[in-house]
């Protein structure tokens, strides 16, 4: 399958939910080739549609073309897996732009804060720039997805630190304002590697009323990385100092999936995997000192990571139920209504 947007992977997930076999898409960050390469050998070997994103800061690292070509040449070499290209956190139409030249089938605007990217906006501002996005967006037949309420927690600079759950009345107004194909709403997740500080507390009533209100709009969890023990004690067994990190336990995920949650972003999980794969490596190979060895066995560790996410968000075995809606094909339906 070529490239598709987001909103073809999102349409299998609702469909899957209305049939009761409910599962989510992982929206997984990458930076750089090892990254591409470990999602795109989980989404393979299990058999999943997958959502690649990238965040502005990925993009500054990698100055914009060699992250897009990385991209590309992932969806090249794996022409059996759905792929859709989406910029995480676009803080304005400008931002947007760049991704769609870049080639990305989709795109979010978080307007939930202002172009700073840390200063909570007002519902007006945030239907204002949305709707504009979405207008400019559609006619190029790509994907977008808002945000209303914020989360805690702070990722690549993106956040404003207070949490503000989404009311599931205001959402309604939202999407049928801006158009948007996908919302990211905040349920009490946290952007980061430093969630809660006792037990994550997830509110599922949220997501439920959401989902009975807006039955054809993709619900987004952003700030859902797992941070998984195991990879918490390998840092720290071999030179990390990571206290306190927590995230949101699988089994809630797996019951916001059931509550109808369609799409999960991991950033977190990902870091930590390639850290304690390269940190076990050097500690156990003090010799080595090319870059593609420690690198390869963060790859490795990628890939593992991702696929346990893949057949636990009950993606595997899902990419047969995509269908290939590219750009072309979604443009025709937006110029339709
Ligand atoms: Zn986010």
């Amino acid at each position: 399958m070529p490239l598709v947007t987001s909103r073809a992977i999102l349409e299998a997930s609702l469909e899957a939910f209305r049939a009761g076999r409910p599962f989510a898409v992982g929206a997984y960050n990458v930076n750089n080739m090892e990254q591409m390469q470990g999602i795109m050998r989980a989404a393979k070997e299990t058999n999943s549609p997958v959502i690649v994103q990238v965040s502005r800061g990925a993009l500054k690292y990698a100055e914009d073309k060699y992250l897009r070509n990385i991209i590309m040449a992932g969806v090249e070499l794996n022409p059996e897996v759905p792929i859709a290209v989406h910029l995480d956190h676009g803080n304005n139409l400008e931002a947007v732009k760049r991704a769609i030249d870049l080639g990305f089938t989709s795109v979010m605007i978080d307007g939930s804060l202002l172009e700073d990217g840390k200063t909570p906006s007002d519902f007006a501002y945030n239907v204002r720039v949305t709707s504009e996005v979405v207008k400019y967006a559609h006619d190029r037949g790509v994907s977008v997805e808002g945000e209303l309420g914020t989360l805690g927690g702070i990722e690549d600079g993106v956040g404003s630190g207070k949490a503000h759950l989404t009311d599931p009345d205001q959402a309604v107004e939202f999407v049928e304002r801006t158009g948007v194909d996908a919302l990211a709403i905040s349920i009490g997740t946290s952007h980061g590697a430093f969630k809660f500080k006792g037990e994550p507390k997830i509110s599922f009533e949220v997501i439920k009323r959401c989902r009975e209100l807006l039955p054809n709009t993709a619900l987004v969890s952003h700030g859902s990385s797992s941070v998984p023990a195991e990879l918490i004690e390998e840092i720290n067994r071999y030179g990390g100092k990571l206290e306190h990190a927590k995230g949101v336990p699988i089994e809630v995920l797996q019951q916001a999936i059931a509550y109808g949650i369609n799409k999960i972003n991991v950033d977190t999980d990902i870091r930590l995997a390639a850290t304690a794969a390269t940190r076990k490596f050097l500690a156990e190979h003090p010799e080595k000192f090319d870059q593609r060895d420690y690198a390869g066995a963060a790859r490795e560790a990628i890939a593992r990571e991702i696929a346990a996410r893949m057949r636990a968000f009950g993606t595997a075995g899902r990419a047969p139920e995509v269908k290939p809606l590219g750009l072309e094909e979604m443009k025709a339906r937006y110029a339709r209504g």
